[in-house]
């Protein structure tokens, strides 16, 4: 993209409105504006982010065996009437009627759109496990949207959705989406730890929340300071094996990592006094496992081994996919800016060129330009070199590639790596191949 015909509207002042690093760098960078209160538009470098973002968890989903469904963000209301949770989800939901009267509602998740979908098309239980999944919008009326699309009404989600005739299968889907969950995170660039969180009226070890460490998360976090190093995706896992499934799961678990709601004062105390962590943490991503809950409330079930009928245990699998486009920057920035992983980066880099309308800069930029114009950047603006190395450290590129009139000559540009400074002299054809 040429950054002289591109919508990419930055801001020189800090927006007033934003009370967080990386709401006030979303503005700034020209992610996001804000449409009403919570409700944002998508401009294209953030949407650049978001859908990467969601490719990756795509991917992840699928190599573990999720398929991909989508459903409507409309739902009808008498699917939570009848597995009763139309008055219990109170105001947080958003309640629409239709010209004919009919109760409507923006679907806040979607365990009854899905659960509903399973019942009519899944008889045997030799058609189990499956774990069905979305990205898809979601509407929750929140008290108070804040930190720009950390918290907002309208949000991006992946919900994800297991079914399995037994306590034992639904273990597994859980402990197969908790793996997936770490490579999705890994491959984001982002450490989400993965800590015990409340399960609610069902009790049980099998609710986690995924928290990515920052001093303006809303969660209370402790944990043991040697998840701070651990590798939890070292030793290979076959996801079809529940023994290996269990080592996974048991390797996790073996550390102390709880949110303010499970802490246990107990546990805490067997945890080395200089490894304990307290703090603050985002929660990007939230597992569930909550047995026949809905199966049995809008009774759904499959035929058993055995010729009789069973509700399908089932379990719930979020990430917050627009939520962790704040909290990778709230995890990755500096005074000048956002600093992207690579992964999630809207653009690979930006080539900066620092003389517009000289010969040979012109034609090194064009040369290197060609090469892979969606990925790259191209400041091809008249602006000054100091406004155009702004813009890219505030927009976070991975790499700049520098091209200015002394070097050019002499076939050289110089890279720059956001994340530490480093600064190369290449060709250009060297500084492709690091890039790309
Ligand atoms: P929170 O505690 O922040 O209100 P939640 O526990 O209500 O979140 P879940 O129902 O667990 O949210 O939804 C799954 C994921 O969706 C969350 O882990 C979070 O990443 C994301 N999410 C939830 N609410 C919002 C929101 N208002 N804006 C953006 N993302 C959200
Ligand atoms: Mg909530
Ligand atoms: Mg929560
Ligand atoms: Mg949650």
């Amino acid at each position: 993209m040429r950054l002289s015909r591109s919508f990419l509207p930055t801001l020189k002042e800090t927006p007033a409105e934003a009370q967080i690093a990386s709401h006030r760098l979303m503005l700034r960078a020209g992610l996001v504006r804000q449409t009403a209160s919570g409700i944002y538009t998508w401009l294209p470098a953030g949407l650049r982010v978001l859908r990467n973002i969601a490719n990756i968890v795509r991917e992840e989903q699928d190599r573990v065996g999720a398929q991909e469904v989508l459903m409507p963000t409309i739902q009808s209301a008498d699917l939570w009437k009848k597995s009763g949770r139309y008055d219990a989800y109170g105001p947080e939901m958003l309640r629409i009627k239709d010209r004919h009267e009919r109760e409507l509602l923006y679907g806040p998740t979607n365990e009854e759109v899905i659960t509903d979908i399973f019942g009519q098309a899944v008889k045997s239980y030799k058609e189990l496990p499956q774990v069905l999944y979305q990205i898809q919008w979601k509407f929750r009326d929140e008290v108070r949207p804040r930190f720009g699309v950390m918290r907002g009404r309208e949000f991006y989600m992946k919900d994800g959705y297991g079914f399995d005739i037994d306590y034992e299968g639904a273990v597994d889907t859980y402990r197969r989406m908790m793996l997936s969950y770490l490579r999705t995170f890994q491959r984001l660039g982002v450490r989400a730890v993965p800590m015990v969180a409340d399960t609610g009226p069902i009790g049980g070890d099998l609710s986690h929340e995924f928290l990515i460490l920052a001093p303006t998360g809303e969660s209370g976090v402790f944990y043991d300071g040697a998840l701070d190093t651990l590798d939890w995706l070292a030793d290979p896992v076959d996801v079809d094996k529940s023994e290996d499934l269990e080592r996974f799961f048991n390797n996790v678990s073996s550390y102390y990592a709880a949110t303010d709601e499970k802490h246990d004062e107990t546990a805490w105390a067997s945890v080395p006094q200089d490894r304990r962590r307290e703090g603050r943490g985002i929660e990007v991503a939230h597992i569930f496992y909550f047995g026949t809950k809905y199966t049995k409330s809008m009774d759904i079930t499959v035929t058993g081994p055995d010729g009789s009928p069973v509700y399908p245990e089932m379990g719930s699998y979020g990430i917050g996919v627009s939520r962790l486009v704040g909290a990778i920057i709230e995890a990755s920035h500096d005074e000048n800016g956002i600093i992207w992983p690579d992964s999630v980066a809207p653009f690979k880099a930006a080539i900066l060129n620092l003389k517009v309308g000289d010969e040979t800069c012109d034609a090194v930029c064009e040369t290197i330009y060609n090469k892979a114009p969606t990925q790259f950047l191209y400041d091809d603006r008249s602006d000054r070199a100091g406004a155009k190395f702004a813009d890219a450290d505030l927009m976070g590129h991975p790499w700049q590639i520098i091209v200015g009139p002394r070097g050019a000559k002499d076939g050289k540009v110089e890279l720059k790596r956001r994340a530490t400074g480093e600064r190369f002299e290449l060709s250009a054809d060297e500084a492709l191949v690091k890039v790309l």
